[in-house]
């Protein structure tokens, strides 16, 4: 699938795990569901979703037997939002607004003065049984900035927004017409709303630019590049000899991971279990099986910005469009070890991929992934990599089209023999 047309329709983390499984089933994927007995077989390719934000896919090996392990990548589906709160409409000075709680941590002002579209998920009963939709707004809405004239010293002190007051969208000029107005015109006369999650998103479409259209100009390109690329690895390669191969897309990493479609929660793990007891080896996941088996947690990486240098350790410093980055830290915040390195370090070598070493300053706080808490729950060897980029949570980013196709083909060989 294009990658612009799959950050386009990724407006919310129910919409891109929606994308993916249709992808997933047009490529022959069977969806699997807990509630039904699975049979698995060799060389078959299934999914399943968990709460309609969290996406597990993967390929059964040809070989089955009590020797198979998994080579996984994770991923996660969130990105930061301005997110709609129940009450949220109100009609002031010949403006309807909309409230929203701060989803994340998104760069406030890059929200002002922006095309904005709300979409996500309505929840309602008809005929006793609780249903959901997903929807998207085609309006544009918009966060207008105040003057210069009004704010003088803007410029210089630079742009504080206030996060009660100063991220209410502007909805429409009518009384009326409110979000909530909306939100029942997309439901029909039996269909009674219980709840809703709506976000608003940057309405402006994904594009390349850079005089040699080398770079992509995108909202939520973290941490969709990585499910992008992992669900086009998966799609391009066949399944392995003898071991499982596969993703697992989060949803809430932006948020810390501690939910029941997070990447601390249960999830991942009772998907394998039930595949090892579906393939008739064992039970559940045994210590052989994860003490084999990989993961490679994929998140965005800051990129080097020439004209902050300072920002960055001299020596580890990735550059846009220069390859995949490793990223190590001391005090573990991120899943990578001297082990798991080799093996990405040997892949990369074997496939062609080139890579760049990604360090935090000791004097600026790392950020970390969701490769520690899943890494130290199972404990399988992993690998904290990503795609550098700039401008992150940015509600426009910046990353490059070389680095993408580059971990694509990481993927691939990940999930191909070797
Ligand atoms: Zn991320």
């Amino acid at each position: 699938m294009k990658y612009l047309d799959y950050l386009n329709g990724s407006i919310t983390p129910y919409h891109a795990v929606d994308i993916t499984a249709k992808k997933l089933l047009e490529n022959g994927f069977q969806e699997l569901s807990f509630q039904s007995k699975w049979s698995l077989e060799p060389s078959k390719a299934y999914f399943i979703k968990w709460g309609y934000t969290t996406l597990f896919a993967f390929r059964t090996p040809k070989q089955v037997n009590s020797s198979i392990f998994a080579k996984l990548a994770l991923a996660h589906t969130d990105f930061p939002a301005l997110k709609v709160t129940p009450n949220a409409c109100r009609f002031e000075s010949g403006v309807q607004l909309v409230h929203s709680e701060i989803y994340g941590s998104p760069i406030f002002y890059s929200w002002l003065d922006r095309d904005l579209g709300c979409g996500g998920v309505l929840v309602f009963e008809k005929d006793n049984q609780i249903q959901h939709r997903l929807v998207q707004a085609s309006q544009k809405f918009r966060i207008p900035e105040l003057s210069i004239h009004l704010q003088r010293g803007v410029n210089q002190e630079g742009r504080k927004v206030d996060a009660q007051k100063g991220l209410d969208v502007f909805w429409s000029s009518s009384e009326k017409d409110s979000l909530d107005s909306w939100v029942k015109q997309q439901l029909s006369p039996e269909e009674k709303l219980l709840d809703y999650d709506l976000r608003f998103y940057d309405a402006e479409l994904a594009s390349l630019g850079g005089f040699h259209e080398e770079w992509v100009y995108s909202g939520r390109i973290d941490n969709l590049a990585s499910c992008h690329a992992a669900l086009e690895a998966l799609l391009a390669t066949d399944s392995a000899e003898n071991y499982i191969s596969g993703f697992c897309l989060f949803n809430h990493e932006e948020i810390g991971s501690e939910t029941k479609e997070g990447a601390q929660s249960l999830f991942l793990k009772m998907t394998l279990d039930q595949i090892i007891k579906a393939l008739n080896i064992s039970e559940q996941c045994t210590p052989s099986f994860l003490e084999k088996s990989f993961f490679v947690s994929m998140d965005m990486a800051h990129a080097l910005n020439p004209v902050y240098p300072e920002k960055h350790d001299p020596k580890h410093a990735p550059i846009l469009g220069q390859g995949i980055v490793l990223k190590q830290n001391a005090q573990m915040r991120y899943a990578t070890d001297v082990f798991s390195s080799a093996v990405f370090k040997q892949i990369c070598s074997k496939a062609g991929v080139s890579y760049q070493n990604f360090i935090s300053r000791n004097n600026l706080p790392c950020g970390s992934t969701i490769g520690p808490s899943v890494s130290s729950t199972l404990g399988v060897s992993t690998v904290d990599i990503g795609e550098p980029m700039l401008s992150m949570h940015s509600i426009r980013e910046m990353s490059s089209v070389q680095d993408h196709q580059q971990m694509i083909k990481f993927l691939a060989s990940l999930f191909k023999d070797f």
